[in-house]
């Protein structure tokens, strides 16, 4: 992953208004934004590296998500390992 720079072109980033973890309130309005966005790939890319499970990352949440880092996390173990 190259740097953070990618943070700045988030679909999201000017969004301090939603809450990305409150899947209750949120995600009838956070999911069409990540949809959208252009650097989601990234997003789930930090996701994976950082094992994060809650709230939504690259338009995935809850049972999604967990599936996916969880798969990713592997290979990532793997290109650690090869580091
Ligand atoms: S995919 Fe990630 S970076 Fe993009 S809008 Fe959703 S939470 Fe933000």
């Amino acid at each position: 992953m190259a740097g953070t720079e990618w943070r700045e072109r988030a679909a999201c980033v000017d969004r301090d208004d939603l809450d990305w973890f409150d899947l209750d309130c949120n995600l009838q309005q956070t999911l069409p934004i990540c949809y959208a966005c252009p650097v989601a790939n990234q997003c789930l890319e930090v996701a994976v590296r950082y094992r994060c499970l809650e709230g939504v990352w690259g338009g995935l949440y809850g049972k999604k998500l967990h599936e996916y880092v969880m798969e990713h996390r592997s290979n990532h173990a793997e290109v650690d390992a090869d580091a």
